[in-house]
């Protein structure tokens, strides 16, 4: 895949248009009134406009433009051993119920010709997990970025979270833990690799808890 191709596609998607905050304020009121709520009461009043504040901090990965992002901070370097970012705690909503899943993504590539700025792996999560997303989708997205902008030897992504929507309502799992991993390039035809990776993230970690 081009990398400008995948940028401009990524980019026009999400940038160019302002979240309706009006809109949404409308929505929750509307949903309150629904519930039987009385939505003019003096704890409520606010309450839509807060709400549509709170999605638009969220939801913001819809609008970081992957450009800007990426900007000025990819480097020429001939290194080409494993580079890990662990622990990359995150936050998402699912899309099936905006419900929150949150937890850790650990990312690491092998450079061939071109390595990134460490301070904006997360900020590449952050981008991803910011939407209304499905964690498979999500550790997805953030392996296919890293692959088309750095076209490393590989990429490997693993995402523990825990999601209120299994959590809270249906089921009740109160522990309701899920690792999604992506293994691109030399993370999947060469399980020396991989295993290097996983021992990595699997060294001194503790378990995902509130
Ligand atoms: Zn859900």
């Amino acid at each position: 895949m081009d990398c400008d191709d995948y940028l401009n596609n990524l980019a026009s998607l999400f940038c160019d248009s302002e979240m309706d905050l009006e809109k949404i304020s409308k929505a929750v009121y509307q949903t309150l009134d629904a519930i039987g709520e009385d939505p003019n009461r003096e704890g409520l009043v606010d309450t839509p406009k807060r709400v549509s504040k709170a999605y638009q901090e969220l939801l913001s990965g819809y609008r970081t433009d992957p450009k800007k992002l990426i900007n000025n901070a990819l480097f020429d370097v001939k290194y080409d051993e494993m580079v890990i970012v662990r622990d990359i705690e995150f936050y998402s909503l699912c899309e099936h119920h905006m419900l929150p899943f949150l937890g850790r993504a650990h990312v690491a590539y092998i450079p061939t010709k071109k390595v990134i700025g460490l301070s904006k792996i997360p900020r590449i999560v952050d981008m991803f997990s910011r939407r209304l997303q499905v964690q498979e989708r999500l550790t997805q997205q953030i392996a296919e970025f890293i692959n088309v902008v750095l076209e490393p030897e590989g990429v490997g992504v693993v995402v523990e979270a825990m999601h209120m929507c299994s959590m809270i309502r249906g089921v009740k799992k109160h522990d309701s833990r899920m690792t999604t991993s992506s293994m691109v390039g030399v993370f999947r035809d060469n399980i020396s690799t991989r295993m290097e990776f996983l021992n990595s993230i699997s060294r001194g970690a503790q378990s995902l808890h509130f």
